[in-house]
């Protein structure tokens, strides 16, 4: 067992990352580590699916654009 500097949650030790060329753990785990790294990188461009633009199409047709009021009458 061993205690993360960031999150000062006490993990085995698998959950820490050894360093490169040395043997010995870091101080940081590994959740902390990915957590950080999922901060500062942005997430991939989705592809674009023609299927689900369509089905997107169809359903904004079907119910038009969404509001943030209710519909009076639906209500
Ligand atoms: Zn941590």
């Amino acid at each position: 067992m061993k205690t993360c500097t960031k999150c000062h949650c006490r993990l085995p030790l698998r959950k820490f990352q050894s360093r490169r060329g040395s043997g010995d753990l870091q101080a940081v785990c590994t959740p902390c580590l990915s957590a950080a790294r999922r901060l500062r990188d942005p997430l991939p461009a989705l592809p674009r699916n023609p299927l689900q633009v369509r089905l997107n199409n169809h359903v904004n047709l079907w119910f038009g654009p969404v509001r943030r009021e209710p519909f009076r009458s639906h209500a």
